[in-house]
């Protein structure tokens, strides 16, 4: 693993979070390539499927009525309404990562990181930033996955995201995945 003598007492939760299209998905995955021992807690959601993605690997994919079952029955660790659609991250798995002291990545936007470090403390979070406002539009445009509606939701909801970068304890920017992705894991072993 490039050499690096690592801190294995380092934090075991960390947060990833970031605006929508700026590249968390390619910057986690290089992550898990150059780390396989940092797992990633798969959220529950219950926005549509978008093409490419599988149920059970980016997401478990629920309808409303079903999300709203795991929330009666204190399954989530925290939940949020991002863009219309419901996103939460399951208690079991990070609770059982934490306690073995094993590196979690958590996904996750602003509202959720801010419920998540009020019960960890002492987690990581990393705010992503993309090199340019224009550069990120110009990738949620071309990613051409959202409808129109979408699409603008997420490029406002993005701006007010950007805003709460100075909440996280760590900030980077993502021009070069894999530059990204070797800072965060310095951060993360700091
Ligand atoms: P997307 O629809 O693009 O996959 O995700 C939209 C936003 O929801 C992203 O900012 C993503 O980080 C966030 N998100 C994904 N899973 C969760 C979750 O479990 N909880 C919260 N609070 N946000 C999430």
């Amino acid at each position: 693993m490039n050499n690096k003598i690592y801190n294995m007492k380092s934090k075991s939760l960390i947060i990833i979070s970031g605006p929508s299209g700026v590249g968390k998905d390619s910057v986690i995955n290089r992550i898990q390539s150059i780390d396989s021992k940092i797992s990633l807690a798969v959220s529950v959601t219950t926005r549509k499927m978008r093409l490419g993605e599988k149920d059970g690997v980016n997401y478990h994919f629920l309808s409303r009525e079903n999300f709203e079952k795991k929330i009666a029955n204190s399954e989530f660790l925290e939940y949020a309404e991002y863009c219309g659609n419901y996103y939460g991250t399951l208690k079991k798995p990070v609770e059982k990562a934490v306690k073995s002291g094993r590196k979690i990545m958590l996904k996750i936007d602003i509202q959720g990181a801010e419920k998540i470090r009020k019960i960890y403390s002492d987690c990581l979070s990393v705010f992503i930033l993309p090199p340019s406002i224009e550069d990120l539009k110009e990738r949620i445009i071309s990613r051409n996955l959202d409808s129109e509606h979408d699409l603008n939701l997420r490029l406002e909801r993005a701006m007010t995201e950007i805003k709460s970068a100075c909440d996280y304890d760590f900030v980077v920017e993502n021009d070069i995945i894999d530059v990204c992705a070797r800072k965060i894991l310095d951060k993360i072993y700091e």
